[in-house]
């Protein structure tokens, strides 16, 4: 007989939220974590320390630069840098303690150590073996780097040794210039860092809605972030306290150079499937190395597969969605996940947030579709918080009126999506929001001029 109906071998956001809906559902459960805490990537070193750390240099520049205009007066708070990582520690402490808190509640057995397949059905941590009838891997991924680029997690860093650098750099070159990198690049300009991004491609955010992205460019640069785009980084050269990036430029293969204390690799990651024994048990996988999979299920019986070692985007959000979808399925469930409706946020200031089509996309498409789109500067609330900057930008389909697409770039952008993403899962339509009463004053209030400019046109635009 089987120890467990499930073991799930990860415990980031897909694995310990599969573990906990198959338990709410009634089956017997265990997670296998070899961290030594729960919550993954997300929790320990990815989503949840770099907002710590976003908000922390968010409010210093609020302190700095809006403080005096409100008539708020007084010494200028200093970073002391110490106390900055143990207000993110604390953070990380308070919620992977949670998970483990929601694993005793729901009676999820925790089985600490690294797992390994031997067999289908077997799950081996250490010397025990346990059988199981459902295993599910939600191994996550761990970051990539560039050939001729060596990281050492002190001068060249993932994303992980950003998050606890022994001191505020003075000069730091990101190399990519994806969430990760933005999102940790804005997080040291703040706090006086001088910092290059080096791109390969000509634009920031490659997927992005171009409209979005260019905005976004310019809205950093204006905090002071330097970009390199059209670069090709040939490899980088690590002293002990310096390094130097050498790179090529795309359009005329010129060589060039830059000195950095730091330099942040952050040019994506890679599934994470080491030690599992896949190979020996025929498990099928992508070119790309993540898990193949049809519907969660792997080529191997009994074994599913969820989050950032399966393809898509490697978001917590959709891992968790996929760990709900899995367990359902397990229980004799539907099991279900709209791709089409996964937002995605990045955590600067001014946000940023998209969900569906953008409008490249629509054009590949041939979609006939229209724009409505407003402007920050327009909404009371905004003006009166100085993020007047940025728009919402909806795009829905031209002769049904469907939401297709909706791009923001501002105040609580990553909340304000949430609207769109709910209208859209229901199929509504840039009218079902422009006739929906927003409270006044919000930013909220934004998202619905835009729908209302996809018709008769704005209010206060
Ligand atoms: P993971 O979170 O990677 O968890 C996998 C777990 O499995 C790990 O804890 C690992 O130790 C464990 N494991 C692996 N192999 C074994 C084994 N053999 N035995 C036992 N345990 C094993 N996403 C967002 O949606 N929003 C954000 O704001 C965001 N910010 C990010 C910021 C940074 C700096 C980084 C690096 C990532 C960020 N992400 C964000 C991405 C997000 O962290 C991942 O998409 C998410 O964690 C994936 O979840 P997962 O459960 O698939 O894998």
């Amino acid at each position: 007989m089987a120890d467990y109906d499930v073991i799930i071998i990860g415990g980031g956001p897909g694995g310990y939220v599969c573990a906990i809906r198959c338990a709410q559902l009634g089956l017997k459960t265990a997670c296998v974590e070899g961290r030594e805490t729960l919550g993954g990537t997300c929790l320990n070193v990815g989503c949840i320390p770099s907002k710590a750390l976003l908000h922390a240099s968010h409010s210093l520049h609020e302190a700095e630069h809006n403080f005096a205009k409100m008539g708020l007066k007084g010494k200028s708070p200093s970073v002391d840098w110490k106390q900055m990582l143990a207000y993110k520690d604390d953070v990380i402490g308070q919620n992977t303690k949670g998970i483990e808190f929601l694993f005793k509640k729901n009676k999820v057995d925790w089985i600490k150590g690294w797992a390994s397949i031997p067999a289908a059905g077997q799950v081996k941590v250490g010397d025990e073996v346990h059988n199981a009838k459902n295993i599910v891997l939600a191994s996550g991924s761990e970051p990539s780097t560039l050939p001729g680029v060596e990281v050492d997690e002190k001068i060249v860093v993932t994303s992980t040794g950003a998050l606890e650098l022994p001191k505020v750099p003075k000069k730091m070159v990101v190399i990519g210039a994806g969430v990760i990198g933005l999102e940790m690049g804005s997080v040291y300009a703040r706090l006086g860092t001088e910092v290059t991004v080096v791109e390969f491609l000509d634009a920031i955010t490659p997927g992005m809605d171009s409209d979005l992205a260019k905005t976004f460019q310019r809205a950093l640069k204006k905090q002071g972030l330097s970009f390199v785009m059209g670069a090709a980084v040939q490899n980088v050269d690590a002293k002990k306290t310096k390094a130097t990036v050498n790179y090529k430029l795309r359009k005329d293969d010129s060589e060039h150079a830059i000195d950095a204390d730091v330099v942040l690799v952050a040019t994506g990651r890679r599934p994470y499937v080491e030690g599992l024994g896949l190979d020996a048990l025929g498990m099928k996988m992508t070119e790309r190395g993540q898990i193949a999979t049809d519907h969660w299920k792997t080529s191997v019986s009994g074994v599913w597969a969820i989050g950032d070692v399966i393809e898509g985007p490697m978001l917590a959000h959709k891992a968790e969605d996929e760990g709900i979808a899995v367990a359902e399925a397990i229980a004799g469930q539907a099991g279900h996940v709209n791709y089409d409706v996964i937002p995605g946020v990045v955590y600067t200031a001014p946000e940023v947030a998209s969900v569906g089509k953008t409008e490249e996309q629509l054009k590949e498409e041939g979609r006939g579709y229209k724009v409505g789109k407003f402007s920050f500067m327009g909404n009371a609330r905004a003006k009166a918080v100085f993020q007047g900057e940025g728009f919402v930008k909806i795009l829905a389909d031209k002769d049904t009126d469907r939401v297709l697409g909706v791009h923001i770039m501002g105040p609580a952008a990553g909340e304000l999506i949430h609207e769109a993403c709910v209208l859209m899962e229901f199929g509504g339509s840039a009218e079902d929001l422009a006739r929906t009463c927003h409270a006044h004053p919000t930013f909220s209030e934004a998202v619905r001029e835009a729908a209302l400019a996809c018709g008769d046109g704005a209010i206060h635009a």
